[in-house]
């Protein structure tokens, strides 16, 4: 009788009642997670559109905007940000007339 047989007998044993207990473990966490979850609502969800990146100033009419939101003129660090086409023409138009 090889030690080595016995050995690997040995970690078999381990290793299927480490699944089994891993198996069991999770049975009473879905359990315990499925009743504690009735009291508590799991998930975030954030009603409407999510506003994120940063705030812009429109230079025409003050107004500040989201940056997804915004029309942009120019890129990089010479780019212009308006909430409304208008507010980009008169803004263009007023720099084309100074
Ligand atoms: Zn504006």
């Amino acid at each position: 009788m090889s030690a080595f047989g016995w050995i690997v007998r040995i970690l078999a044993v381990l290793l299927i009642v480490r699944l089994v207990f891993r198996f069991l473990g999770g049975l009473f966490q879905g359990l315990s997670g499925a009743a504690s979850s009735t009291s508590a609502p799991g998930g975030r969800q954030a009603p409407g559109p999510r506003v994120g990146g940063r705030l812009v100033r429109d230079p025409q009419c003050g107004t500040h905007v989201p940056e997804a939101n915004a029309i942009r003129v120019g890129s990089g660090d010479t780019a212009v940000y308006f909430c409304s086409t208008t507010c980009r023409d008169q803004w263009s138009a007023a720099r084309r007339a100074g």
